[in-house]
């Protein structure tokens, strides 16, 4: 029998009532766009599309998703058009025959970061409609099943991209079957050797190993039996690559691989299940530790099955899933399964995909991610992850992904409570929003209405969904900040020329400054003008009346005594007001720490913000005066700044206690602390702290000066 009636034959067999018209339309419609084409083995190219059209037949895919299988090369250097196709074929199917081209047309083999926009185009194209991934999946599966035909260089480059792309995404819709299979040739082309080392144990034993399974599986039956419940014992080996990432992982050779044998047991529904689980432990001692309920638990993927490690048969050690057949059928098809028997239409609302698998997620985080890497670190996190079970105060269940944090499990609950939370209970026990989760742990979020996301939690954070919540939280502030800092940067200095912001948009020069910097808004500019991309000296001058800015400085031309002191003026007329708040784009430079109560200086770097020098500090005067801008501390804000200091004293014990006692005292938190002793008997201890200002930090040095045993105390720059 040719493909294509195999083809035919197969949907029947899932489908009866279906129309194969689209199928048969399809098949001669590519025939025609692929004649005289010929793959590299030498077979007619038509063999190809055909055999794709088979994998989804096998996978019951509907009529549509077939068709498009059988096309989904035809726009791709052919002399069918889109125009041909879509009257031919009606527009559905030419989208999806669309969609797949345009995927195919994503490359990802070079580094990570350029792979990331293609990642998100992909994410972008399965959420319009999923069947173009299905397609696009076979696709692949079947160019791996051929890859012998390539250049070394090309097999292992194709090899690399399925892992690392289309595996996990195989996965992450459940089909099992695809990504076995996926990953066990990605497997040979990558790591020939070891692959080979596993094939050959595997062929080796294969005879017993057959045999063996054949008698417990009898066995098994028949316990089952005995207590009323009827189930089909089937075994088999593992997969090659997940014994091979057994060995990988734990150093192993083959032959020590544990539970390579897994059998399987399919009953007729949940609660025989359970009843299964119970005979099997009955019979043979289970392998504690080694139960899982992904039954009450499934996977993220929809899977569900219990698994369980036993004794079994001739003490054997044997690993066994229980499942439904239903379960079974998710659990080898995935999503594929949820199409069936729905003929001719998309069985698979966005509902059922949610409720099925997390991939909306992704989706979701695609369409909000600012830019492609970005987008690519939320999925690695969420799409390469193991899990735990956590829950909530109310006893409700949250997922979380191996690693998880009390941050995160904030986040997981609603963007509100992620974004105020200062603290959790697990099990009733303070912790920080660092603490790592586990299962079944019971966590309890508190918050507080002044709370807000900082830059240290992207730190913490370790769930996708946290994560992209709190970049976008910290990017909104960033504008917000950028904005007023900008705004008062352009405003100060505009002011020094006897002009203002105002002055400047009522003269229509704003306008043309945004248009030649072909900004969107003022906002724009302001924000570009804090982070220092652009020139604030340029757009001031181009604010100014036409040639305000150059007479300006014709007339006073400096002479060396004047630049001297310009170089350190430290009063503007309206200095830019300086917060702690404003942490993502005013730093404090290191060289010499500057704190409120000292005169200070703006440095405006290159794309980073601006740097806060004390004015005198030796570091700035060698930097381009140009770029610096007169600031001042804001007297209003409370923001505590770092202070450093150094602590001469001997080498005692206590000693470091006592200047914590003097510096909780005070209230003044520290932030680092380290202590080396010398060697001849003292020790030198630094200390970070955090001070309201230069008089505080003062305060505290004189009283750390006084505890017996400190030698002395310098208040450290740099
Ligand atoms: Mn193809």
């Amino acid at each position: 029998m040719d493909v294509i009636s195999q083809v035919l034959e197969t949907i029947r067999t899932y489908s009866p009532d279906a129309n194969l018209q689209p199928v048969m339309s399809a098949y001669l419609l590519a025939a025609k766009a692929h004649a005289g084409q010929t793959r590299k083995s030498g077979e007619a190219y038509l063999s190809h599309p055909l055999s794709v059209a088979r994998i989804l037949a096998d996978l019951r895919m509907d009529v549509e998703t077939i068709a498009t299988g059988l096309l989904h090369d035809a726009l791709e250097d052919n002399p069918i058009t889109r125009e041909e196709l879509e009257a031919e074929m009606g527009s559905t199917i030419t989208q999806l025959v669309d969609g797949v081209t345009k995927i195919g047309k994503l490359r990802f083999r070079s580094k990570e970061e350029l792979h990331a926009e293609n990642f998100r185009k992909m994410m972008l194209a399965m959420s319009k409609d999923l069947r173009v991934i299905l397609v696009k999946l076979s696709d692949r599966l079947h160019n791996m099943r051929t890859l012998e035909h390539h250049r070394l260089d090309k097999q292992e480059s194709i090899a690399r991209e399925t892992m690392d792309v289309y595996v996990p995404i195989a996965n992450r819709l459940g089909i099992v079957r695809l990504k076995d299979e996926l990953e066990d040739l990605c497997f040979l082309y990558l790591h020939p050797e070891p692959y080979a080392e596993v094939k050959r144990f595997l062929d080796r034993t294969q005879a017993d190993r057959d045999a063996y399974i054949r008698r417990a599986a009898k066995g098994l039956e028949a316990k089952l039996a005995e207590e009323g419940i009827k189930g089909e014992v089937s075994g088999r080996a593992k997969n090659p690559y997940s014994i091979y990432r057994k060995m990988a992982a734990q150093n192993l050779a083959v032959e020590d691989v544990p539970d390579i044998l897994a059998f399987r047991v399919i009953v007729e529904n949940m609660g025989h299940c359970y009843g299964a689980l119970g005979i099997m432990h009955g019979s043979f001692p289970p392998v504690p530790a080694r139960i899982k309920d992904y039954i009450a638990r499934p996977k993220a993927n929809g899977y569900q099955s219990l698994h369980t490690t036993v004794i079994g048969p001739e003490q054997r050690r044997i690993e066994v899933q229980i499942r439904s057949k239903e379960m079974h059928r998710v659990a080898e098809e995935g999503i594929a399964s949820h199409w069936q028997y729905k003929e001719g239409k998309l069985a698979l609302s966005p509902e059922e995909v949610a409720r099925i698998s997390r991939i909306r997620e992704l989706f979701d985080i695609a369409r909000e991610a600012e830019d492609a890497t970005e987008f690519m670190e939320t999925v690695k996190t969420e799409f390469y992850s193991d899990e735990v079970f956590v829950f909530t105060p109310a006893g409700d269940v949250k997922r979380l992904k191996r690693g998880a944090t009390a941050l995160d499990f904030a986040y997981a609950i609603h963007s509100d409570v992620g974004q105020h939370c200062t603290g959790a209970k697990v099990n009733g026990k303070m912790v920080p929003l660092r603490c790592e989760l586990r299962s079944a742990d019971r966590v309890e979020i508190l918050t507080s209405a002044n709370q807000q996301p900082n830059r240290d939690w992207l730190k913490i954070a370790k769930t996708g969904r946290a994560i992209s919540k709190i970049r976008r939280h910290l990017r909104q502030q960033e504008r917000e900040h950028g904005i007023r800092l900008g705004r008062d940067m352009l405003e100060a200095e505009l002011k020094r020329y006897g002009s203002s912001l105002q002055k400047a948009i009522a003269g229509g020069r704003m306008k043309e400054v945004l248009k030649r910097r072909t900004y969107r808004d003022a906002e724009t500019l302001y924000v570009n003008t804090a982070t220092g991309s652009a020139s604030l000296k340029g757009n001031v001058r181009r604010l100014l009346p036409e040639g305000v800015y150059d007479e300006h400085h014709r007339r006073a031309q400096p002479g060396t005594f004047t630049s001297i002191i310009s170089r350190f003026r430290t009063r503007a007329e309206s200095p830019v007001l300086i917060t702690g708040e404003d942490a993502v784009l005013v730093n404090f430079a290191n060289c010499c720490c500057p704190l409120p109560g000292e005169q200070v200086v703006g440095f405006i770097t290159r794309g980073r913000g601006i740097t806060v020098h004390q004015s005198d500090c030796d570091q700035l005067a060698k930097m381009d005066a140009n770029r610096r801008i007169s600031v001042e501390w804001d007297a209003e804000s409370g923001a505590r700044h770092a202070g450093r200091i150094r602590v001469h004293c001997q080498d005692r014990p206590g000693l470091l206690a006592n200047i914590s006692r003097v510096c909780e005292l005070a209230q003044v938190n520290i932030s680092r602390a380290e202590a080396r002793p010398t060697g001849d008997g003292s020790s030198v201890c630094t200390l970070e702290v955090a001070v309201r200002d230069v008089g505080e930090l003062g305060r505290l040095i004189k009283n750390i000066e006084k505890i017996k045993g400190v030698d002395l105390v310098q208040r450290l720059a740099g």
